[in-house]
Protein backbone atom coordinates (compact mmCIF):
# COMPACT_ATOMS: atom_id res chain seq x y z
CA UNK A 1 0.00 0.00 0.00
CA UNK A 2 0.85 3.69 -0.90
CA UNK A 3 -0.33 6.55 1.22
CA UNK A 4 -0.45 10.29 0.27
CA UNK A 5 -0.25 12.85 2.42
CA UNK A 6 -1.07 15.96 1.50
CA UNK A 7 -0.65 19.73 2.34
CA UNK A 8 -3.64 21.05 3.85
CA UNK A 9 -5.24 23.96 1.97
CA UNK A 10 -8.41 24.91 3.86
CA UNK A 11 -7.50 28.28 5.78
CA UNK A 12 -6.48 28.41 9.49
CA UNK A 13 -5.88 24.31 9.21
CA UNK A 14 -1.74 24.11 9.88
CA UNK A 15 -2.42 20.33 11.31
CA UNK A 16 -0.59 17.64 9.00
CA UNK A 17 -2.42 14.20 9.10
CA UNK A 18 0.89 11.89 9.20
CA UNK A 19 3.91 13.24 11.20
CA UNK A 20 7.64 12.26 10.40
CA UNK A 21 7.78 9.45 13.73
CA UNK A 22 5.01 8.01 12.28
CA UNK A 23 6.13 7.27 9.14
CA UNK A 24 8.70 6.26 10.19
CA UNK A 25 6.57 3.18 11.68
CA UNK A 26 4.44 2.48 8.57
CA UNK A 27 7.31 2.57 6.50
CA UNK A 28 8.96 0.08 8.64
CA UNK A 29 5.61 -1.50 8.55
CA UNK A 30 5.91 -2.30 4.53
CA UNK A 31 3.89 0.84 3.46
CA UNK A 32 4.99 3.49 1.39
CA UNK A 33 4.79 7.18 1.90
CA UNK A 34 4.60 9.96 -0.27
CA UNK A 35 4.56 13.63 0.71
CA UNK A 36 3.56 17.09 -0.49
CA UNK A 37 6.37 19.47 -0.33
CA UNK A 38 5.43 21.61 3.23
CA UNK A 39 2.87 19.29 4.19
CA UNK A 40 4.17 19.50 7.72
CA UNK A 41 5.58 22.71 7.59
CA UNK A 42 3.25 24.85 10.08
CA UNK A 43 3.43 21.67 12.33
CA UNK A 44 7.23 22.56 12.23
CA UNK A 45 8.53 19.34 10.43
CA UNK A 46 10.50 20.42 7.27
CA UNK A 47 10.16 18.07 4.00
CA UNK A 48 13.61 17.04 5.10
CA UNK A 49 12.31 15.24 8.91
CA UNK A 50 9.98 13.05 6.16
CA UNK A 51 12.61 12.40 3.52
CA UNK A 52 14.70 11.06 7.05
CA UNK A 53 11.91 9.23 8.11
CA UNK A 54 11.80 7.26 4.88
CA UNK A 55 9.24 9.41 2.93
CA UNK A 56 9.15 10.47 -0.83
CA UNK A 57 8.41 13.74 -0.99
CA UNK A 58 6.26 14.26 -3.83
CA UNK A 59 2.50 13.99 -5.74
CA UNK A 60 -0.03 12.50 -2.94
CA UNK A 61 -2.58 12.37 -5.11
CA UNK A 62 -1.43 9.33 -7.07
CA UNK A 63 -1.43 7.34 -3.90
CA UNK A 64 -4.07 4.78 -3.13
CA UNK A 65 -4.59 5.90 -0.22
CA UNK A 66 -4.65 9.61 0.80
CA UNK A 67 -4.74 10.79 4.90
CA UNK A 68 -5.89 14.40 5.07
CA UNK A 69 -6.96 16.54 8.02
CA UNK A 70 -9.51 17.81 5.88
CA UNK A 71 -11.44 17.15 2.71
CA UNK A 72 -9.42 18.01 0.08
CA UNK A 73 -11.05 20.15 -3.12
CA UNK A 74 -12.52 18.17 -5.54
CA UNK A 75 -10.25 18.60 -8.40
CA UNK A 76 -7.86 16.55 -6.19
CA UNK A 77 -9.83 13.35 -6.23
CA UNK A 78 -9.86 10.91 -8.60
CA UNK A 79 -11.86 7.45 -8.74
CA UNK A 80 -10.93 4.66 -6.44
CA UNK A 81 -9.04 7.22 -4.13
CA UNK A 82 -9.23 5.90 -0.35
CA UNK A 83 -9.42 9.34 1.44
CA UNK A 84 -9.24 9.40 5.21
CA UNK A 85 -10.01 12.56 7.13
CA UNK A 86 -12.09 14.19 9.22
CA UNK A 87 -14.83 13.99 6.65
CA UNK A 88 -17.96 15.72 8.84
CA UNK A 89 -20.31 13.17 7.90
CA UNK A 90 -23.28 15.00 10.07
CA UNK A 91 -23.22 18.11 9.00
CA UNK A 92 -21.68 18.00 5.81
CA UNK A 93 -24.09 15.84 3.31
CA UNK A 94 -23.09 17.72 0.55
CA UNK A 95 -19.05 16.97 1.26
CA UNK A 96 -19.84 13.33 0.95
CA UNK A 97 -21.71 13.84 -1.82
CA UNK A 98 -18.84 15.01 -3.96
CA UNK A 99 -16.73 12.13 -2.41
CA UNK A 100 -19.33 9.94 -3.74
CA UNK A 101 -19.51 11.40 -7.17
CA UNK A 102 -15.65 11.40 -7.64
CA UNK A 103 -15.48 7.49 -6.97
CA UNK A 104 -13.54 7.87 -3.55
CA UNK A 105 -14.11 5.43 -0.65
CA UNK A 106 -13.93 7.33 2.30
CA UNK A 107 -13.07 6.77 5.69
CA UNK A 108 -14.03 9.65 8.23
CA UNK A 109 -12.30 9.87 11.24
CA UNK A 110 -15.78 11.57 13.45
CA UNK A 111 -17.08 8.42 12.54
CA UNK A 112 -14.75 5.70 14.13
CA UNK A 113 -16.99 3.43 16.93
CA UNK A 114 -15.68 4.83 20.15
CA UNK A 115 -15.04 1.47 21.64
CA UNK A 116 -11.87 -0.10 23.70
CA UNK A 117 -10.88 -1.78 20.26
CA UNK A 118 -10.88 1.37 18.01
CA UNK A 119 -9.36 3.80 21.38
CA UNK A 120 -5.80 4.04 19.17
CA UNK A 121 -7.67 5.61 16.18
CA UNK A 122 -10.10 7.71 18.30
CA UNK A 123 -9.38 11.17 16.83
CA UNK A 124 -11.93 13.38 17.76
CA UNK A 125 -10.80 12.63 21.56
CA UNK A 126 -7.10 13.51 20.84
CA UNK A 127 -8.44 16.29 18.94
CA UNK A 128 -10.67 17.36 22.08
CA UNK A 129 -8.17 17.03 24.40
CA UNK A 130 -5.93 19.88 22.51
CA UNK A 131 -8.98 21.74 22.54
CA UNK A 132 -10.32 21.60 26.07
CA UNK A 133 -6.55 22.75 26.82
CA UNK A 134 -6.26 25.44 24.51
CA UNK A 135 -9.84 27.02 25.13
CA UNK A 136 -8.17 27.87 28.98
CA UNK A 137 -5.60 29.56 27.87
CA UNK A 138 -7.51 31.65 25.54
CA UNK A 139 -9.64 32.43 28.31
CA UNK A 140 -6.73 33.10 30.71
CA UNK A 141 -5.29 35.47 28.33
CA UNK A 142 -8.27 37.57 27.74
CA UNK A 143 -9.30 37.49 31.80
CA UNK A 144 -8.82 41.07 32.89
CA UNK A 145 -7.76 38.74 36.70
CA UNK A 146 -5.20 35.83 37.72
CA UNK A 147 -6.55 32.54 37.82
CA UNK A 148 -4.73 31.14 41.01
CA UNK A 149 -5.01 32.79 44.48
CA UNK A 150 -2.21 34.74 45.40
CA UNK A 151 -0.93 35.78 48.89
CA UNK A 152 1.30 39.15 48.33
CA UNK A 153 2.75 41.81 50.39
CA UNK A 154 0.20 43.70 48.49
CA UNK A 155 -2.70 41.99 49.44
CA UNK A 156 -4.77 38.71 48.79
CA UNK A 157 -6.02 37.97 45.12
CA UNK A 158 -9.07 35.63 45.50
CA UNK A 159 -8.79 32.74 42.52
CA UNK A 160 -10.96 33.16 39.57
CA UNK A 161 -14.17 30.98 39.45
CA UNK A 162 -14.71 28.68 36.09
CA UNK A 163 -17.29 26.41 35.10
CA UNK A 164 -17.18 24.21 32.80
CA UNK A 165 -20.29 23.15 30.69
CA UNK A 166 -20.42 19.79 29.17
CA UNK A 167 -17.63 17.55 30.70
CA UNK A 168 -16.99 14.87 28.10
CA UNK A 169 -13.19 14.41 26.42
CA UNK A 170 -12.61 18.25 25.62
CA UNK A 171 -14.65 19.44 29.10
CA UNK A 172 -12.49 17.23 31.30
CA UNK A 173 -9.57 18.44 30.02
CA UNK A 174 -10.50 22.00 30.53
CA UNK A 175 -11.44 21.28 33.76
CA UNK A 176 -7.71 19.66 34.73
CA UNK A 177 -6.11 22.78 32.66
CA UNK A 178 -8.25 25.58 34.74
CA UNK A 179 -7.34 23.48 38.18
CA UNK A 180 -3.37 23.47 37.19
CA UNK A 181 -3.87 27.50 36.73
CA UNK A 182 -4.79 27.74 40.02
CA UNK A 183 -8.73 28.72 39.32
CA UNK A 184 -11.25 27.20 41.16
CA UNK A 185 -13.44 25.15 38.85
CA UNK A 186 -17.11 23.77 38.59
CA UNK A 187 -18.30 21.56 35.58
CA UNK A 188 -21.92 20.24 34.70
CA UNK A 189 -23.20 17.80 32.18
CA UNK A 190 -26.23 16.02 31.82
CA UNK A 191 -24.75 12.79 31.64
CA UNK A 192 -25.03 11.42 35.16
CA UNK A 193 -21.88 9.02 35.07
CA UNK A 194 -20.07 12.06 34.63
CA UNK A 195 -20.09 13.49 38.42
CA UNK A 196 -17.55 11.49 39.48
CA UNK A 197 -15.26 12.34 36.61
CA UNK A 198 -15.55 15.89 37.43
CA UNK A 199 -15.02 15.32 41.17
CA UNK A 200 -11.72 13.03 40.75
CA UNK A 201 -10.15 16.39 38.69
CA UNK A 202 -10.93 18.27 41.80
CA UNK A 203 -13.77 20.29 40.63
CA UNK A 204 -17.16 20.43 42.05
CA UNK A 205 -20.13 19.13 40.28
CA UNK A 206 -22.68 22.06 39.63
CA UNK A 207 -26.23 20.69 40.52
CA UNK A 208 -28.49 22.34 37.94
CA UNK A 209 -31.72 20.21 38.48
CA UNK A 210 -31.57 18.92 35.35
CA UNK A 211 -30.20 15.06 34.56
CA UNK A 212 -30.25 13.63 31.24
CA UNK A 213 -29.82 10.15 30.13
CA UNK A 214 -26.33 8.42 28.05
CA UNK A 215 -27.20 6.85 24.94
CA UNK A 216 -25.96 3.54 24.27
CA UNK A 217 -22.98 5.11 22.45
CA UNK A 218 -22.06 7.17 25.51
CA UNK A 219 -23.61 10.21 23.85
CA UNK A 220 -25.71 12.56 25.98
CA UNK A 221 -29.57 12.11 24.21
CA UNK A 222 -30.35 15.66 23.29
CA UNK A 223 -32.42 17.63 25.94
CA UNK A 224 -36.24 17.98 25.32
CA UNK A 225 -37.79 21.76 25.10
CA UNK A 226 -39.06 21.84 28.78
CA UNK A 227 -35.56 20.55 30.35
CA UNK A 228 -33.45 22.95 28.14
CA UNK A 229 -35.69 25.81 29.59
CA UNK A 230 -34.94 24.65 33.15
CA UNK A 231 -31.42 24.14 32.10
CA UNK A 232 -31.11 27.78 31.21
CA UNK A 233 -33.39 28.78 33.56
CA UNK A 234 -30.88 27.94 36.27
CA UNK A 235 -27.58 28.54 34.51
CA UNK A 236 -29.03 32.29 34.40
CA UNK A 237 -29.02 32.20 38.32
CA UNK A 238 -25.46 30.69 38.51
CA UNK A 239 -23.55 32.59 35.65
CA UNK A 240 -23.04 35.66 37.69
CA UNK A 241 -21.26 33.76 40.19
CA UNK A 242 -18.35 32.64 37.57
CA UNK A 243 -15.53 35.04 36.10
CA UNK A 244 -15.09 32.16 33.21
CA UNK A 245 -17.49 29.78 31.44
CA UNK A 246 -16.44 27.26 29.02
CA UNK A 247 -18.91 25.58 26.84
CA UNK A 248 -18.09 22.51 25.34
CA UNK A 249 -21.53 20.63 25.22
CA UNK A 250 -22.18 18.91 22.03
CA UNK A 251 -25.37 16.29 20.72
CA UNK A 252 -23.78 13.96 17.62
CA UNK A 253 -25.65 15.82 14.47
CA UNK A 254 -27.28 18.00 16.29
CA UNK A 255 -27.05 21.65 16.41
CA UNK A 256 -24.91 22.71 19.62
CA UNK A 257 -27.55 22.66 22.49
CA UNK A 258 -28.37 26.57 23.31
CA UNK A 259 -27.13 26.67 27.41
CA UNK A 260 -26.42 30.23 28.05
CA UNK A 261 -29.36 32.21 26.27
CA UNK A 262 -28.38 36.43 25.94
CA UNK A 263 -29.99 37.08 29.05
CA UNK A 264 -27.77 35.33 31.11
CA UNK A 265 -24.60 36.44 29.58
CA UNK A 266 -26.26 40.04 30.31
CA UNK A 267 -26.78 39.27 34.02
CA UNK A 268 -22.68 38.05 33.71
CA UNK A 269 -20.11 40.55 35.68
CA UNK A 270 -18.80 42.58 33.08
CA UNK A 271 -15.09 40.94 32.67
CA UNK A 272 -15.80 37.81 32.59
CA UNK A 273 -15.09 36.05 29.36
CA UNK A 274 -16.75 33.29 27.87
CA UNK A 275 -15.16 30.47 25.46
CA UNK A 276 -17.74 28.68 23.66
CA UNK A 277 -15.77 25.36 21.93
CA UNK A 278 -19.29 24.64 20.28
CA UNK A 279 -19.36 27.60 18.06
CA UNK A 280 -18.61 25.06 14.89
CA UNK A 281 -21.71 23.66 15.58
CA UNK A 282 -23.55 27.13 16.01
CA UNK A 283 -22.72 27.74 19.67
CA UNK A 284 -23.99 26.89 23.42
CA UNK A 285 -23.65 30.83 24.07
CA UNK A 286 -26.75 32.96 22.18
CA UNK A 287 -24.36 35.15 21.47
CA UNK A 288 -21.66 33.34 20.26
CA UNK A 289 -19.94 34.38 16.53
CA UNK A 290 -18.21 31.40 15.39
CA UNK A 291 -15.02 32.10 13.98
CA UNK A 292 -15.17 35.48 16.01
CA UNK A 293 -14.07 36.94 19.57
CA UNK A 294 -17.19 39.22 20.48
CA UNK A 295 -18.27 41.13 23.21
CA UNK A 296 -21.30 42.44 24.40
CA UNK A 297 -22.43 43.76 28.16
CA UNK A 298 -18.71 44.20 28.82
CA UNK A 299 -18.76 39.02 28.45
CA UNK A 300 -15.95 38.42 26.33
CA UNK A 301 -17.31 35.92 24.01
CA UNK A 302 -14.52 33.59 21.91
CA UNK A 303 -16.34 32.05 19.38
CA UNK A 304 -13.02 30.81 17.76
CA UNK A 305 -12.77 27.86 15.96
CA UNK A 306 -10.53 25.01 15.24
CA UNK A 307 -8.57 25.38 18.07
CA UNK A 308 -6.56 22.03 17.58
CA UNK A 309 -5.87 23.57 14.20
CA UNK A 310 -3.73 26.51 16.64
CA UNK A 311 -1.34 23.98 18.34
CA UNK A 312 -0.73 22.29 15.06
CA UNK A 313 2.64 20.10 16.73
CA UNK A 314 0.82 18.24 19.08
CA UNK A 315 -2.23 18.05 17.72
CA UNK A 316 -0.79 16.80 14.42
CA UNK A 317 1.37 14.02 16.81
CA UNK A 318 -1.59 13.01 18.32
CA UNK A 319 -4.27 13.09 15.06
CA UNK A 320 -1.05 11.03 12.90
CA UNK A 321 -1.12 7.96 15.50
CA UNK A 322 -4.59 7.94 14.89
CA UNK A 323 -4.32 7.81 11.72
CA UNK A 324 -1.38 5.61 11.60
CA UNK A 325 -3.74 2.91 13.74
CA UNK A 326 -6.43 3.42 11.34
CA UNK A 327 -4.18 2.70 8.39
CA UNK A 328 -2.59 -0.28 10.13
CA UNK A 329 -6.10 -1.66 10.84
CA UNK A 330 -7.01 -1.52 6.72
CA UNK A 331 -3.82 -2.75 6.12
CA UNK A 332 -2.64 -5.26 8.57
CA UNK A 333 -0.17 -6.68 6.33
CA UNK A 334 0.71 -4.09 4.67
CA UNK A 335 -1.68 -4.04 2.14
CA UNK A 336 -5.08 -2.41 1.66
CA UNK A 337 -7.72 -5.43 2.62
CA UNK A 338 -11.02 -3.62 2.94
CA UNK A 339 -13.53 -5.59 5.24
CA UNK A 340 -17.04 -4.34 5.70
CA UNK A 341 -17.78 -7.22 8.34
CA UNK A 342 -15.08 -5.05 10.49
CA UNK A 343 -17.35 -2.98 12.74
CA UNK A 344 -14.20 -0.22 13.32
CA UNK A 345 -14.12 -0.52 9.36
CA UNK A 346 -17.38 -0.81 8.32
CA UNK A 347 -18.57 2.25 10.69
CA UNK A 348 -15.80 4.41 10.01
CA UNK A 349 -16.54 3.88 6.00
CA UNK A 350 -18.70 7.36 5.25
CA UNK A 351 -19.06 6.48 1.10
CA UNK A 352 -17.94 2.78 0.48
CA UNK A 353 -16.65 1.46 -3.06
CA UNK A 354 -18.93 1.08 -5.41
CA UNK A 355 -18.98 -2.27 -5.90
CA UNK A 356 -19.57 -2.96 -1.90
CA UNK A 357 -22.28 -0.30 -1.83
CA UNK A 358 -24.22 -1.94 -4.51
P1 LIG B 1 -19.30 15.34 22.83
O1 LIG B 1 -18.18 16.16 22.27
O2 LIG B 1 -20.28 14.76 21.89
O3 LIG B 1 -20.11 16.25 23.87
C1 LIG B 1 -19.45 16.94 24.89
C2 LIG B 1 -20.24 16.80 26.19
O4 LIG B 1 -21.42 17.61 26.13
C3 LIG B 1 -20.72 15.39 26.50
O5 LIG B 1 -20.14 14.98 27.73
C4 LIG B 1 -22.23 15.53 26.60
O6 LIG B 1 -22.79 14.69 27.60
C5 LIG B 1 -22.37 16.98 26.96
N1 LIG B 1 -23.72 17.58 26.74
C6 LIG B 1 -24.59 17.37 25.73
N2 LIG B 1 -25.71 18.12 25.93
C7 LIG B 1 -25.51 18.84 27.06
C8 LIG B 1 -26.29 19.79 27.77
N3 LIG B 1 -27.49 20.17 27.35
N4 LIG B 1 -25.78 20.31 28.92
C9 LIG B 1 -24.56 19.94 29.37
N5 LIG B 1 -23.77 19.03 28.73
C10 LIG B 1 -24.25 18.50 27.60
O7 LIG B 1 -18.73 14.21 23.78
P2 LIG B 1 -17.32 13.50 23.78
O8 LIG B 1 -16.34 14.34 24.48
O9 LIG B 1 -17.00 13.13 22.38
O10 LIG B 1 -17.57 12.23 24.66
C11 LIG B 1 -18.81 11.55 24.67
C12 LIG B 1 -18.73 10.28 25.47
O11 LIG B 1 -17.94 9.32 24.80
C13 LIG B 1 -18.13 10.41 26.83
O12 LIG B 1 -18.83 9.57 27.71
C14 LIG B 1 -16.76 9.85 26.70
O13 LIG B 1 -16.25 9.38 27.92
C15 LIG B 1 -17.05 8.76 25.74
N6 LIG B 1 -15.86 8.31 25.07
C16 LIG B 1 -15.59 6.97 25.03
C17 LIG B 1 -14.43 6.53 24.41
C18 LIG B 1 -14.10 5.06 24.35
O14 LIG B 1 -14.70 4.27 24.98
N7 LIG B 1 -13.14 4.69 23.53
C19 LIG B 1 -13.57 7.41 23.84
C20 LIG B 1 -13.88 8.78 23.91
C21 LIG B 1 -15.04 9.21 24.50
Amino acid sequence: MNVGVPRETAAGERRVALVPDTVKRLVAAGIDVVVESGAGAEASHPDAAYADAGATIGDPWSAEVVAAVRRPDADRLRDGLVLIGFLRPLDDPDGLEVLRARGVTAFALESIPRTTRAQAMDALSSQSTVGGYKAVLLAAGRLPRFFPMLMTAAGTVPPAKVLVLGAGVAGLQAIATARRLGALVSGFDVRPAVREQVESLGATFLDLGVVGEETEGGYARELSAEEQARQQAALEERLPDFDVVITTALVPGRPAPRLVPASAVERMRPGSVIVDLASEAGGNCELTRPGEVAEAHGVTIVGLTNLPGTMPTDASRLLSRNVQALLLHLAPEGELVLDFDDEITAGACVVRPKEVAA
